[in-house]
């Protein structure tokens, strides 16, 4: 007999009743590191005050009163997002794929106003991810995500990660935009070198057409910036953000430029929830703190500090490990083993871990973790990979 909840998933056999800034206690008292931070979402961690106060605060005046009335959270957290990016407008979302939804319709419509409307292609990247809605998993087009959900959204093309020949020799004149993760997050932490990236951005230039960045996952600071293509020194026409920006609060958010975003106008696109006081009201207290240059450098130190650990783990560790990769607190461990067996082992020593395709686990961890949960999410990867190794 089906499950009363819809068995779309494979969950571990753990339910946490609590959350304390690194940390989760499941219900049967045990303690565990969350180094997965609902996968890149508690950017502060669980439970942080300024994020309780704000969510309480506002949850004591006005939840919801729809988009057809003025939002001064919303509004502020619009001014704040392009006051610190390349943007000059946002939508708020609640959740990632409906980003895609909107960058996907913004890219059509930019060029159906301008006059080319047949420019409708967008090019993605082999191993992406940007979502489960229809729009989302034919931006990604991996078959373990379409397979029997066919027809597709039309328009969609695809060139192996990091192939920019590929890419070049796959513009054609219906070509409208190209949609990257500056980071790969589900297709195993797989970021993009900066000079590619950059270099990505002059090919859409040359070709006139629009760039796209998902930093769904690795935006908010999960770098070290604030958001990671400024690494590159590079500026899209449009970019999805969600995950983070809520932590923990559903919120998304598409950015853009005002020439990308001139063709959406009054009644050319909407959501119900999308951009509520209660949203609106944790996002700005999150990015109030994220977007400060001193917490930023302190995330940069502690991703120097993880990295350094995880090199001499995988060092130690040939039969378990075989490299790291990621950039800031966004890592991955490439395995020699079963990802899935580290991800078990680590379980087992009450750290959370999140695998990731290409036999990865992703160590995601709240970019406010302290030094003290940084040695000890190492002594307890070591203590699994001792498992891992004993078994093999
Ligand atoms: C998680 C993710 C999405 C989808 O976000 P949802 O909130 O789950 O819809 C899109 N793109 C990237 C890069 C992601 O990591």
């Amino acid at each position: 007999m089906i499950s009363s909840v819809l068995p779309t998933y494979n969950r571990a056999p753990l339910a946490f009743e609590k959350g304390e800034g690194s940390w989760m206690i499941e219900k049967d008292g045990r303690r565990f590191l969350d180094l997965g931070a609902g996968i890149a979402v508690n950017v502060l961690g669980h439970a942080h005050p300024a994020l309780v106060t704000a969510l309480t605060d506002q949850a004591q005046n006005l939840w919801h009163v729809s988009n057809l009335y003025e939002i001064p959270q919303q509004q502020k957290l619009a001014d704040k997002l392009v006051s610190e990016t390349f943007a000059d407008t946002v939508f708020f979302t609640n959740s990632g794929t409906e980003c895609c939804e909107l960058a996907v319709k913004m890219a059509r419509k930019y060029w159906f106003e301008k006059g080319e409307p047949a420019k409708t292609e967008i090019i993605g990247f082999e191993g992406a991810f940007h979502g489960r809605s229809t729009a989302g998993i034919a931006a990604a087009g991996n078959e373990k995500m379409t397979h029997g959900f066919g027809p597709l959204m039309p328009g969609f093309k695809h060139v192996p990660w990091g192939d920019l020949a590929a890419l070049q020799a796959a513009i054609t004149e219906t070509t409208g935009a190209v949609i990257l993760e500056p980071v790969q997050g589900e297709g195993g932490i797989r970021p993009m070198a900066d000079a590619d990236l950059k270099a990505v951005r002059e090919i859409c230039d040359a070709a006139g057409i629009l760039l796209i960045l998902d930093e769904v996952q690795c935006g908010v600071g999960r770098t070290g910036k604030l958001f990671a293509h400024e690494w590159a020194g590079i500026r899209p026409d449009i970019m999805m953000v969600a995950k983070g920006i809520g932590g923990g609060f559903p919120l998304g958010a598409v950015l853009a430029t005002e020439e990308a975003a001139s063709g959406m106008t009054a009644g050319t696109h909407g959501s119900t929830y999308g951009g509520n006081p209660l949203a609106c009201a944790v996002g700005g207290a999150v990015l109030d703190i994220v977007a400060a240059p001193e917490f930023l450098a302190e995330v940069n130190r502690k991703a120097g500090l993880l990295r350094q650990k995880l090199e001499g783990l995988v060092a130690g560790y040939p039969d378990v490990f075989e490299s790291v990769r990621g950039t800031g607190l966004m890592l991955g461990l490439k395995c020699t083993a079963a990802n899935t067996d580290v991800l078990q082992a680590a379980y087992d020593q009450l750290l959370i871990t999140v695998p990731a395709a290409d036999n990865v686990i992703r160590l995601l961890p709240p970019l406010n973790i302290s030094d003290d949960d940084i040695n000890e999410a190492i002594a307890r990867l070591s203590a699994a990979a001792d498992a891992v190794q004993s078994q093999t």
